[in-house]
């Protein structure tokens, strides 16, 4: 069967590959296709029947659903280390914000938070585009313009719901200013491709910033996360994921109470439990592949304790990918910005991010699985999972690819076609 242009990009969401980083919509135009919230809850494309077949070609080419990159090869510096897992890197290091405020509030140790302000301060760029507390949906982050270190701090801390931080970046492009772009790695493959499309990404992006991302909460468990809390969802005014300590407490703020839960009590006590849209178990690059610095958390095998949490301060691993990532650190960790206790290896990152390993093995198994099952598969480049895949023992393989069949099958990766939540 022929699809239509509609269709076709909304079949990027039914086939549970939408990521809802709002680039669609940027680069489509808002009178074709506008990202919101819709009758499933997430951030989906809307799209009008007026899309013609050059703008879903389009869509498809730049959407990080159906369309994750890593690096831009010529950014891998001679001298660059390249690990199968882990990929390019020229630097991996344990870090934290030398600010105390900074590492407080931050997700992890203010990393990203520090940077931020430091690229500002030292003038480096205008402005950093990146995401902050949505203003009408407590569990969503919007799009956050900062230019001012205040505003980067009314950013910090993770957004474990849907985000759309490219959703106005052809105007944000429009300001002819250099910026910096904080976003999870999805979000940054979007912007790499959108720069094969225009030029002016390369020329204003001077640095791709990225939390490492093992997938956010669907909003369906979100709500159901508020209720083992105690909470109706409709009553919720304020959702703080994480920040304020290390990981700090997931606070739950209503017009009567605020109720503090653990990040165990929001996530689960362990990786099984981890709840995720489709797209996101599939992910071939939690890690960041095409950022110039990647930071992450540093528990061991991924999670958090309850008992350690109280007193955590927090510290980051950063890999530094590119020259312009490595220079950074360096010149951050000069300036007193960062503080870096000390250089860590990839067999390090594999410790902390157990999680990210083992999915970044499982990625082409689960794609043959799609294919099997005949759907849109991700066409991911330069992140090397096909070499992954060959490490593994072909039974591993196997399992992977017939269990995303399976899940397939039983409508696990099923998404509604999109429709606007009214
Ligand atoms: C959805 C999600 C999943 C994650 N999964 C993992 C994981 O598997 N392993 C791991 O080690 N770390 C994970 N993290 C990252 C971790 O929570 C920290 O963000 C990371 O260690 C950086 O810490 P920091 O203190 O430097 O961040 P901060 O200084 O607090 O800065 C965080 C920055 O990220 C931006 N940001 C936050 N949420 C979003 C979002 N949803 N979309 C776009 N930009 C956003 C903020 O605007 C801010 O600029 C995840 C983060 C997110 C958002």
């Amino acid at each position: 069967m022929t699809l239509t242009p509609k269709q076709r990009v909304d079949q990027i969401v039914e086939n549970g590959l939408c990521t809802g980083c709002g680039l669609c919509q940027a680069a489509a135009g808002d009178h074709l296709i506008k990202v919101q919230k819709g009758t499933s809850g997430y951030l989906v494309p809307i799209v009008s029947e007026d899309i013609d077949h050059a703008t879903a070609d389009l869509v498809h080419r730049i959407c990080p659903g159906v369309h994750p990159v890593g690096l831009p090869t010529k950014l891998i510096a001679t001298d660059a280390k390249v690990d199968n897992v882990w990929g390019p890197w020229q630097r991996m290091a344990r870090t934290w914000a030398g600010d105390a405020h900074q590492r407080h509030v931050g997700a992890t140790a203010g990393v990203l938070t520090a940077l931020a302000c430091y690229l500002l301060t030292s003038k480096q760029v205008d402005f950093i585009l990146h995401a902050k507390p949505h203003s009408t949906e407590p569990s969503f982050g919007e799009m956050h313009i900062s230019t001012t270190p205040e505003q980067v701090l009314q950013g910090s801390g993770s957004r474990y719901g849907p985000t759309a931080p490219l959703i106005a970046i052809e105007k944000v492009l429009e300001r002819h200013q250099p910026f910096a772009f904080i976003g999870k790695p999805c979000d940054l493959a979007g912007l790499r491709n959108y720069a094969e499309e225009d030029d002016r990404v390369n020329e204003l992006v001077k640095f791709w910033l990225t939390p490492v991302c093992g997938g956010y909460l669907p909003p369906d468990s979100t709500d159901a996360f508020y209720r083992r809390m105690g909470v109706e969802p409709e009553q919720v005014t304020g959702l703080r994921y994480r920040g304020h300590g290390c990981p700090g407490p997931t606070r739950i703020t209503t017009e009567e109470k605020v109720v503090d839960a653990h990040y165990l009590d929001f996530w689960g006590d362990d990786e099984s439990m981890w709840d995720m849209p489709f797209r996101c178990k599939v992910c071939p690059d939690g890690i960041g592949e095409a950022a110039d610095i990647a930071a992450a958390d540093t528990w061991i095998l991924g999670s958090p304790n309850r008992e350690d949490s109280a007193t955590d301060l927090g510290t980051n691993a950063v890999i530094a990918r590119t020259t312009v990532g490595t220079t950074l650190l360096a010149e951050a960790s000069a300036a007193g910005a960062l503080v870096i206790e000390r250089d860590i290896t990839p067999d390090h990152m594999s410790i902390y991010q157990t999680h990210q390993m083992q999915k970044k093995y499982a990625a082409w198994p689960r794609y043959q699985g799609l294919q099997d099952a005949g759907r849109l598969f991700p066409n991911a480049e330069r992140l090397r999972i096909k070499e992954l895949a060959a490490e593994m023992p072909d039974v591993v393989n196997a399992q992977q690819r017939q269990g995303t069949l399976d899940r397939v099958i039983a409508g696990k990766a099923d998404q509604p076609t999109p429709k606007p939540c009214i």
